[in-house]
């Protein structure tokens, strides 16, 4: 009896949250994620898109459809640049058909070819989301993705209070993600307008692109001139300082951990206080790094994870820091001189 009670307080001990620190919402504390997606991998992604985005230092997500890239030279090369600047390459199966007008096991297919294709041509490629081609899904096929994606994006339309922080009451609902369609009628404002409803929700934003064409690309469908492109560029950098640009597969990860994680609070001693940020997802795909905040210690102070020295921001009141971690074993040390 003895004995039960010693283990249940040294339990209790070990589960102590910490009080002076929690996860911000996203990353960097900023007040929302964006991501911009580009469907279908089409001729202006691979001409325009990629390298727009690496001039601006932006990251964004390929659902990429494979049907074709038997007969073109090179197929993967643009991929497997972008994919090295931060973009994601993710899934849109091989053929874009309406997954639920076919049957089950054609979309398992589709599913899980496209995924194969994707990880053994593009490296470091992890193939973890997934947009619907047409728009379409049932609870099969969520359940036919839930094996190896963590979320999927439709093409239902957000509404401008529809983009909250709480969007996804279950793991179901990582598989329903909205989105805005931009085509040649929204105009650069509007797209700043998304942003802020998406700062003021909290919440995480998509935007879904097709076609971006120039004097040297026809247009198709949905067609965005590569002005308009550039201009949506310079307008989310604009609002860096709010929305955190990212991936699909990032934001996903982001908000998902965030939820199963908890800071241990492992105790003080010497003026080293030791916590851990544990979490109950597979810490080998959850790899996101999570912004952690504290109130500015008055002195000097040092921030480990592991053995790596963390670097830390302030805020501007100069109240608060942040910095980033990985969910895990590997114990955060805060030394305090
Ligand atoms: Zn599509």
């Amino acid at each position: 009896m003895k004995k039960n009670i010693i283990l249940l307080f040294v339990f209790a001990s070990r589960m102590l949250a910490a009080q002076d620190l929690e996860i911000t919402n996203w990353l960097d504390n900023k007040q929302c994620a964006v991501v911009m997606t580009f469907d279908d991998w089409l001729e202006g992604h691979e001409k325009i898109v990629v390298s727009a985005l690496i001039e601006k230092k932006l990251s964004a997500t390929f659902f990429v459809t494979l049907q074709g890239a038997q007969w073109k030279r090179n197929f993967f090369d643009q991929m497997r640049l972008a994919q090295e600047n931060g973009s994601e390459i993710a899934n849109h199966t091989i053929t874009h058909p309406s997954l639920t007008a076919v049957s089950l096991e054609k979309a398992k297919v589709e599913i899980d070819s496209a995924r194969k294709i994707i990880m053994d041509s593009v490296p470091g490629a992890e193939c973890l989301t997934f947009a619907y081609p047409m728009g379409t899904w049932n609870p099969d096929i969520i359940d036919l993705l839930k094996r190896e994606h963590i979320g999927a994006r439709g093409v239902n339309q957000f509404n401008e209070n529809g983009i909250h922080y709480d969007f996804a009451s279950d793991s179901v609902d990582y598989f329903r993600i909205s989105t805005v369609r931009v085509w040649h009628i929204v105009t650069l404002d509007k797209i700043a307008q998304w942003v802020d409803y998406a700062a003021k929700g909290g919440g995480m934003l998509t935007f879904m692109m097709h076609s971006v064409y120039n004097d040297n690309i026809a247009k198709g469908w949905d067609a965005m001139p590569e002005e308009f492109l550039t201009g949506m560029l310079d307008t989310l950098k604009s609002r860096q300082n709010k929305a955190w640009v990212t991936t699909f597969a990032n934001a996903i990860k982001y908000h998902r951990e965030k939820k199963a994680s908890e800071i241990e609070f492992l105790g003080e001693k010497k003026g080293v206080k030791s916590y851990r940020l544990i979490s109950t997802l597979n810490s080998e795909i959850y790899n996101q790094p999570l912004t952690l905040k504290m109130q500015k210690p008055t002195g000097a102070f040092v921030i480990h994870q592991g053995k790596k020295k963390m670097d830390y921001t302030i805020s501007e009141d100069g109240l608060w820091i942040f910095f980033n971690v990985v969910p895990g074993n590997k114990e955060i040390k805060i030394t305090l001189n």
